[in-house]
């Protein structure tokens, strides 16, 4: 049977081109209050024959792939022992695999222990897509993340211990007019203390339906949302830059469609490179991207 996804299917932008099995559908937090990506499925894991299933569908169709992406929103939150026959079926199935990668929610990171996490990687599973969204404790409270700094560290740390690569995403904006200084701060803060592999930013968008409740929660904890405008979040990119000082390399890309400026380098080496961009953007120099070209 050919592969039949449960759409939609969401994917990080660099597993574009990669082999993608569903073996979760939708999110098992699903409470993010800026994520509507999962709002239109009820969470569930597939049962394994459906996936394995895919796997060999998958096997005689592209023998070759190398690198496979485990959707939907946070697979990792399926028990250890699952993700263990899932990825000895895929190294069974793809001789030339590289990269398993899934994404995972701190909640799910810290819910395994080092042991499981180290068995997962050394059956396969090589990268972890992880939404850290901010450092800040009152932004990360007002999103609804599930999560504080320092459950977010936990979650870091333990995914470097077991030897995963973690890419890390914030978002530019999240804290609005009134909270971004510290949204800011704190996210670098947090990166300092524990450095991703991968450190990426988004900006913030939100669709119409989960709009309203984002908003309330700023209401209600008394920061009512100002949206940042391009200056703001040029600011944000600043600052982000100026205070990240990661004791290990991190690969750093704010090239996301999302993003009205574009950058990319490798921190903190090519901090004052990045910072000069941002100088000259502010300048006027053409480097913005046009708000037509603006996405998700
Ligand atoms: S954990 Fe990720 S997918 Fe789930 S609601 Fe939050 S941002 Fe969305």
């Amino acid at each position: 049977m050919p592969i039949t996804y449960d759409m939609p299917l969401y994917r990080p932008p660099s597993e574009g081109a990669n082999l993608i099995i569903q073996a979760t559908i939708g999110c098992s937090f699903d409470r993010c209050t800026f994520c509507s990506m999962y709002k239109s499925k009820t969470y569930r894991a597939r049962p394994l024959d459906a996936v394995f299933a895919d796997i060999d569908h998958a096997r005689r169709v592209w023998p070759e792939a190398q690198r496979v992406f485990l959707a939907d929103g946070d697979a990792l939150v399926l028990p250890t022992d699952d993700l263990s026959r899932i990825l000895d079926r895929l190294a069974a199935a793809f001789p030339a695999l590289e990269r398993v990668s899934v994404y995972g929610t701190p909640l799910a990171l810290n819910a395994k222990s080092i042991d499981e996490l180290t068995r997962l990687r050394q059956q396969g599973l090589t990268l972890v897509y992880l939404g850290v969204e901010s450092g800040s404790a009152a932004v990360l409270k007002r999103i609804r993340k599930g999560a504080t700094p320092n459950t977010m560290v936990r979650a870091l740390d333990a995914a470097r211990a077991a030897g995963l690569d973690v890419s890390a995403t914030v978002i530019l904006g999240l804290g609005g007019r009134d909270l971004w200084q510290d949204h800011i701060d704190a996210t670098a803060d947090l990166v300092n203390t524990s450095p991703p592999t991968y450190l990426s930013t988004l900006q913030l968008r939100l669709e119409d339906e989960v709009e309203n409740d984002f908003m309330a929660r700023f209401a209600r904890a008394g920061t009512p949302f100002r949206w940042q405008d391009d200056a703001g979040i040029i600011a944000e990119q600043e600052r982000l830059l100026a205070h990240l000082d990661p004791p290990a390399p991190v690969i750093f890309r704010s090239n996301h469609a999302s993003n009205c400026l574009p950058l990319a380098g490798t921190l903190p080496d090519d901090r004052d490179y990045l910072l000069a961009l941002i100088t000259a953007a502010r300048l006027g120099a053409p480097l913005l991207r046009p708000e037509a070209l603006r996405g998700l």
